[in-house]
């Protein structure tokens, strides 16, 4: 078994240059990597994505900074997208606080709507959530049907404790930063069985590459920090975090 990417962005124009190549990396070493879309435009190239390769898994949905111009119509396309065989998930999907604070109550009720929509096609969520953990889980709580994963975890463990019957918790390339006091600690006593691993590439790249972009092999890393975190052997790390991105997208 080996590692999988649990949430990038190959379709950015950052990898227009070499995007082949990105592929050719993810087939040769990772299980599968599931690129996340954040508007329309996105979710298709992702399932272009995926429908190319089969190493490749596509999410659809609109990012909280993105969500002017949602409305029926462009929620009917991405319901019709949803139903695509290689699309695994709803999002990324949620509430940033840090770069619209205007916003909120419209930022609620996009993230609803997309979550009944997740209802609707009986599919888990990607959550993204930036300083506004409090009012993400308790939307979330409102749907205690859906599943899913919260993208690059920002919140604490007795957070985490809160949702974690229905949520796995990603883990990317800021546990390797030097001030990831917090996520370490959170890290450390949320069972493995509840982790997964991404990079969010091109973003967030782990140390030793901190400052370049990012590429999806570069999870390793990033399950290396968990082993020695948790002081169990990376081979389990491997073994669990894929058994689990597995599961909650129904690979
Ligand atoms: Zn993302």
């Amino acid at each position: 078994m080996k590692l999988a990417d649990t949430h990038c962005h190959i379709d950015s124009d950052r990898y227009d240059e070499d995007r082949e190549n990105i592929l050719k990396e993810i087939e040769g070493n990772l299980e599968f990597a599931v690129n996340i879309g954040y508007d329309l435009d996105s979710s298709k190239r992702s399932i272009e994505l995926a429908d190319r390769h089969d190493f490749m898994y596509a999410v659809v949905g609109v990012h909280p900074t993105d969500i002017k111009g949602y409305n029926d119509e462009l929620e009917d396309q991405l319901e019709e997208l949803a139903g695509h065989p290689k699309v695994v998930a709803i999002g990324e999907i949620g509430l940033d606080y840090h770069w619209m604070k205007d916003e909120k109550e419209e930022q609620k009720t996009v993230f609803r709507r997309q979550l009944e929509l997740a209802k609707r096609v009986n599919k888990p969520v990607v959550i993204h959530t930036r300083d506004a953990t409090h009012d993400t889980l308790e939307i979330l709580k409102e749907y205690p049907e859906i599943k899913g994963i919260v993208h690059c975890y920002p919140g604490s463990y007795e957070s985490a404790v809160e949702i974690m019957d229905n949520y796995y918790f990603g883990v990317g390339g800021v546990i390797t930063f030097k001030n990831a006091r917090k996520l370490v600690e959170a890290v450390s006593k949320i069972p493995l069985d509840r982790l997964v691993i991404e990079t969010d590439s091109p973003y967030l790249t782990p140390t030793p590459f901190r400052g370049k972009r990012n590429h999806p092999i570069y999870v390793e890393h990033i399950a290396r920090k968990i082993a020695e975190i948790k002081e169990i052997s990376y081979e389990e790390v491997v073994r669990v975090t894929t058994e689990n991105a597995k599961k909650i997208y129904g690979i």
